[in-house]
């Protein structure tokens, strides 16, 4: 018989009761040191004590009222947003899918309220990862994910990620725009290089098309500034973000320049839950924190320290591992052994991490993460990658 809870995931046999920083608590009393950060999203670690107070006060006022009146937190949270980054104007939502599509529907609007209505084609990138509606599944372009959906959302040509010939070759007279991740993260930790994300912004410019980011993933601090495309000293004129843009209170967001954002009139586009007062609290104690001087100057030592760590182990385990991959707080150990393997050998060790494409094993904890935690991590890495020798099996089985 199906299990009430709908089993459309693979879950780990592990139940958490609750979490204080980088560690999660589980009922039976065991610890774990959680480097997964529910998939890059607890940005703050768990029960951190701004972000309660924030949410426990908000809710004794009022939770949610609807986008039918004005919500001074969304307010707040969107003018700090826009005096952060390159946005002029900033939709909520409730999900990274949600954004995504609100990004594509801005871009296809903006085109066709300047008089190009057949621009409506995207091109998105192999590998990607952009959501599991149905438009952002044709986004994503993985056969596996669209098996069996019905006829594919029309409008996404894929290339292969870090090609500037294929992207121009796709090209056309359909094409509104590109859709990119400055750094794939489900597609095996892959950062676009700076070069590529530079060459997308002019490629854009000369062909009259919108530059849209996913930075759903590695947005919100996890590079090391506000949104990972900042390194590569670039402007989009639209990007997404979500997962730990509240830290771990379900939101979205989509910050546009005014030129694709004004074509969005009332009426065109919305959400009941986004934006609401809740989530907005959660975001602006979020903000409160990144937005702290020296803090995302600390992700960006941090990752680098982290970095510099794991490339000890990768030289030290050559049976296990081949490179090490990523941005600041979002780094990927590629394996030689299945990626599963050596995943649960560190669940074994008490540190959770996540799987990515390519066989990747992903790091990204929250961004709060101390050197105490980090040292203690890179100790648990070591350990699992010991148990997952392939000399080390044969030899077990002899
Ligand atoms: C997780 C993710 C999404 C989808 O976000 P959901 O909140 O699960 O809908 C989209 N894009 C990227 C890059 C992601 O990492």
């Amino acid at each position: 018989m199906i299990a009430a809870l709908m089993p459309t995931y693979n879950r780990a046999d592990l139940a958490f009761e609750r979490g204080e920083g980088c560690w999660l608590y589980t009922g039976d009393g065991r610890r774990f040191l959680d480097f997964g950060a529910g998939i890059a999203t607890s940005s703050l670690g768990h029960n951190n004590p701004h972000l309660v107070a924030a949410i426990a006060e908000q809710a004794g006022k009022v939770m949610h009222v609807s986008n039918l009146y004005r919500v001074p937190g969304a307010e707040k949270l969107a003018a700090r947003l826009v005096a952060a980054t390159f946005a002029d104007s900033v939709f909520f939502c409730n999900s990274g899918a949600e954004a995504n599509e609100g990004m594509v529907k801005m871009m296809r609007r903006a085109m066709a309220e300047t008089g190009r209505p057949e621009r409506f084609r995207i091109i998105c990138f192999d590998g990607a990862f952009h959501g599991r509606t149905l438009a952002m599944l044709a986004a994503t372009g993985n056969a596996k994910y669209l098996q069996g959906f019905g006829p594919t959302v029309e409008g996404f040509d894929h290339v292969p990620f870090e090609n500037m010939n294929a992207v121009r070759d796709a090209i056309g007279p359909n094409t509104a725009g590109i859709l990119v991740e400055p750094v794939q993260g489900e597609g095996g930790v892959r950062p676009a290089s700076l070069r590529f994300l530079q060459e997308l912004r002019a490629t854009c410019d000369e062909y009259g098309l919108f530059l849209g980011l996913d930075e759903v993933q590695c947005g919100m601090g996890r590079t090391g500034k506000l949104f990972a495309h900042e390194w590569a000293g670039i402007e989009p004129d639209v990007i997404s973000a979500a997962k730990g843009i509240a830290g771990g209170f379900p939101m979205g967001a989509v910050l546009a320049r005014e030129a694709v954002a004004r074509h969005l009139v009332a009426g065109t586009h919305g959400t009941t839950f986004g934006g609401n007062p809740l989530a907005c609290a959660a975001a602006n104690a979020v903000l409160d924190v990144v937005l702290e001087p020296g803090f995302l100057e600390g992700v960006d030592r941090r990752g680098r320290t982290l970095w510099r760590e794991l490339e000890k182990v990768v030289q030290d385990e050559p049976e296990v591992f081949s490179d090490v991959r990523g941005a600041g707080l979002i780094l990927g150990l590629k394996c030689k052994v299945p990626n599963t393997e050596v995943q649960n050998a560190f669940t074994a060790e008490g540190l959770l991490t996540v799987g990515a494409g390519d066989n990747v094993v992903r790091l990204v904890p929250p961004l709060v993460v101390t050197d105490d935690d980090i040292a203690t991590a890179v100790e648990m890495v070591r350990r699992g990658a010991r148990r997952c020798r392939p000399s080390l099996s044969q030899a077990a089985a002899k």
